[in-house]
């Protein structure tokens, strides 16, 4: 396989560091560059727990996007600086494999168009965690039988974003097989308010927040007399790393928008 070279946004955040190191121990691929929000012009070698990674530090994507010449940006930011690295790496001809989620309807529909127009591939994935996928998959066989559904998503608690872009996700994934049902009591009434979660065309959706999860999701499926649960947990970020690899390998051979693991694995 040829190789990829490639940028990482977000280095230093939890997932970015992982992905340096994905990018690091990868034969067929090579870091290009990093993009940080600080530390402009160094080494990434220089910067704390990344001895050895021999690669220039950027904070101007335009300015790291033509210096580099790579053929992948892997972003690992925050939903603003996420949606506007994928944008601008597009416009520069740069593949985007984007973990940030966040991103409102408007901006995935957007850079689709753009995807479109440019003939270049991008894949967005709200979860790259293999065994998240499957559960959202199987949430999806199961929601053909059971209508009524509560999503409890679980997190740590310096997420940005809720719900979670997976839990956006099985919703939608959910939503295609499901007809739209208001659930519970018709008169039900909320005396704390929120405390039926969010409302996805009659679904309700729960966003845990505590110090020492990382990403958790359960989708709870009941009918007469019985219930369903189905459960996928990820204990650290290295479960994410092998769906970031299988995108990477995906992206430099497609010429299409595809938002979702689920769409690249078998
Ligand atoms: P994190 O630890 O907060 O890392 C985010 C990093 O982005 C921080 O190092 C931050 O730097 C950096 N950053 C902010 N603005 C930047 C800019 N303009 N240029 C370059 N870097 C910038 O968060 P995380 O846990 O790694 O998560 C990152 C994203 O991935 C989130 O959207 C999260 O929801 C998502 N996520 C996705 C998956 C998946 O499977 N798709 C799994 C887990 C998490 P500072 O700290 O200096 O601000």
């Amino acid at each position: 396989m040829e190789t990829v070279k490639i940028i990482v946004a977000g280095p230093r955040g939890r997932m970015g560091r992982e992905a340096v190191h994905l990018v690091g121990r990868t034969e067929h691929f090579e870091l290009a560059a990093v993009l940080d929000n600080k530390n402009d012009g160094k080494n990434l070698s220089e910067l704390e727990g990344f001895q050895g990674f021999d690669a220039p530090v950027y904070t101007n994507i335009e300015k790291c996007l033509q210096e580099t010449g790579a053929d992948v940006l892997i972003d690992l930011t925050t939903p603003e600086v996420g949606y506007y690295h994928t944008k601008t790496a597009l416009e520069y001809g740069v593949r985007p494999v984007v973990g940030t989620t966040g991103f409102t309807k408007e901006q995935l529909k957007e850079l689709e168009e753009i995807c479109e127009e440019k003939k270049l591939g991008c894949i967005i994935a709200p979860n790259f965690a293999v065994g998240a996928v499957l559960m959202m998959k199987f949430s999806q066989m199961a929601a053909k039988y059971f209508q009524d559904i509560e999503i409890i998503e679980l997190h740590h608690d310096q997420k940005l974003d809720a719900p979670s872009g997976t839990a956006v996700k099985t919703a939608e994934m959910i939503a295609e097989v499901r007809e739209t049902k208001k659930q519970g009591h018709p008169n039900e009434k909320e005396t704390i308010s929120g405390a039926r979660g969010a409302d996805y065309e009659g679904m309700h959706i729960h966003s845990v927040r505590l110090p020492g999860l990382i990403a958790h999701q359960q989708v709870m499926f009941g009918s007469d007399g019985q219930t369903l649960t189905i459960r996928h947990d990820s204990y650290n970020r290295a479960s994410f790393m092998s769906g970031v690899k299988l995108a990477v390998e995906t992206v430099v051979k497609i010429d299409t928008f595809v938002y979702g693991l689920e769409n690249i694995i078998e």
